[in-house]
């Protein structure tokens, strides 16, 4: 998960990757960087928190040059220590380094293991470090190439804005899993980010999407303009879930609109799983596009029946069960006379462990509902992702051993419908050979169901 943004040529590098953070807080609220570079320095801002909250005019004024780059963090349950924030900078042999990354090498461990046989020592149990160590480690005598050997030394999910003390450097994994844009500022300066909504925000022209296996230099010798390099053969296999879930309905990913994919899952599931109901509501925020999909492809009335209190974060974050139960309650609330008597279809983007459903058909049930009927507008998830999604262990993905009918009766549903993985890629479009590896346990980039999870 998480979101990284690396900024070049631009007098307000760092404010733009502010603002670009901003943007995309959904991807990461546990901790949050921002470095830059201005020529002789590299200075890092890092804590825990939100972007708002760990950044001010004071501290902004110290992110000096016309170089930046950023990350959110999203830690996995467990990991959330202040070392564990993002960028990792380092001194090394040539100067000064800075690395962002999103995504999750699956080599991680025996890559340290190796590592640590030679010498090395660890601050974090975070795969980040792991690409400083080897790039601080080559025998390369430019920091180019020791970043390309170090490329050949790690696999899995990986997007990386890599910052020395004047030129940055951009990199997306062969498969291309996790999403990464370029664009254009208005001063003429480069912008690569996670998501497109960022260069919304910060009124940068989208450019095009970074290659699977490619990667940008960014140099003031290049006079404004960036040198780009195939570094691998591409093998593109953009991650399915991003368009479920975790993207902003308002980014574009690999050329498609995430929420008008969501709408048209929707609209599947209203085919492969209809519903005899008065009303469709969704779970909201996640699942309101998918829900006027499924509504229009149902002929049924769509209403927004649960109001979302939005001073509460992403219930999924809190590592504590007994923290995320409580939680649900204190985000979502029913509208009581939308629901008495009603025969419900309720719409989320996904089923995880099953902890939000459950309350939100009690919840719905509490407030007199004569039917409640969960769809779901994605496939069952059955296996833990190892690219960068934070996903719990197979044995917690409610999916992996329950059958519709046996989580309906679980979370106290009258029916449980999924969208099939067929109608799902249809949905998507087969022009895309789609990473699908929750759904179907397809570890093509590596890494398998029982290896620990570390995104980010
Ligand atoms: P659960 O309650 O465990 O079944 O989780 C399902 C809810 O979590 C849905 O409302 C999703 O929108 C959301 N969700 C799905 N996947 C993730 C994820 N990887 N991280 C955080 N939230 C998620």
């Amino acid at each position: 998960m998480c979101a990284i943004v690396g900024v070049y040529g631009s007098k307000n590098a760092s404010k733009i990757a502010y603002y670009s953070l901003f943007a995309m807080q959904h991807r990461g609220q546990e901790s949050t960087g921002i470095s830059s570079a201005d020529g002789s320095r590299i200075h890092l801002i890092k804590k825990r928190g939100k972007v708002a909250d760990v950044f001010d005019e004071k501290n902004m004024g110290l992110l000096t040059g016309d170089c930046a780059i950023g990350h959110n963090r999203y830690s996995t349950a467990g990991a959330d220590s202040i070392l564990d924030a993002q960028p990792v900078f380092a001194r090394y042999k040539l100067g000064e380094i800075s690395v962002a990354h999103n995504g999750n090498l699956v080599n991680k461990d025996e890559v340290r293991e190796r590592l640590i046989e030679n010498g090395a020592i660890f601050q974090t149990d975070m795969d980040t470090e792991n690409i400083v160590h080897l790039i601080a480690k080559s025998k390369e005598d430019k920091l180019i190439d020791r970043i390309k050997d170090m490329l050949t030394k790690i696999e899995g999910a990986y997007c990386l804005a890599i910052q020395s003390r004047s030129k940055m450097f951009v990199v997306r994994d062969r498969f291309g899993i996790r999403p990464l844009s370029l664009g254009r500022l208005k001063d003429g300066g480069w912008i690569v980010a996670s998501e497109t909504c960022a260069f919304d925000l910060v009124g940068a022209e989208f450019v095009r999407d970074v290659k699977p296996g490619e990667m940008l230099i960014f140099d003031e010798e290049f006079e404004g303009d960036y040198i780009s390099e195939q570094i691998f053969e591409p093998d593109y296999h953009p991650c399915a879930f991003e368009y479920i879930y975790f993207a902003r309905p308002d980014s574009i990913i690999d050329g498609k609109n995430v929420y008008a994919m969501r709408l048209e899952m929707g609209k599947r599931l209203a085919k492969e799983t209809p519903a005899d109901v008065d009303l469709v509501l969704p779970v909201p925020d996640s699942g309101v596009a998918a829900a006027r999909g499924y509504a229009e492809g149902l002929g049924a009335p769509f209403e927004m029946g649960i109001v979302r209190n939005h001073y509460v974060g992403r219930t999924f974050i809190e590592p504590l069960q007994e923290i995320r139960d409580a939680k649900v309650k204190q985000k979502l609330s029913p509208i009581k006379h939308l629901i008495e008597g009603k025969k419900i279809a309720i719409i989320d983007d996904s089923l995880v462990r099953g902890t939000t459903s459950r309350q939100i058909v009690k919840m719905l049930k509490d407030a007199g509902a004569a039917e409640v009927h969960m769809r779901i507008a994605a496939p069952e998830i059955k296996f833990p992702c190892r690219y960068g999604i934070d996903t719990p262990t197979k044995e917690e993905l409610i999916s992996s051993s329950k059958s519709p009918e046996e989580i309906a009766e679980l979370i106290g549903a009258t029916s449980v419908g999924f969208l099939s993985v067929e109608g799902l890629v249809d949905a998507l479009g087969h022009d895309r050979s789609y990473s699908l590896v929750s759904f179907d346990g397809n570890y093509f980039a590596g890494g398998c169901a029982e290896s620990p999870g570390c995104s980010s």
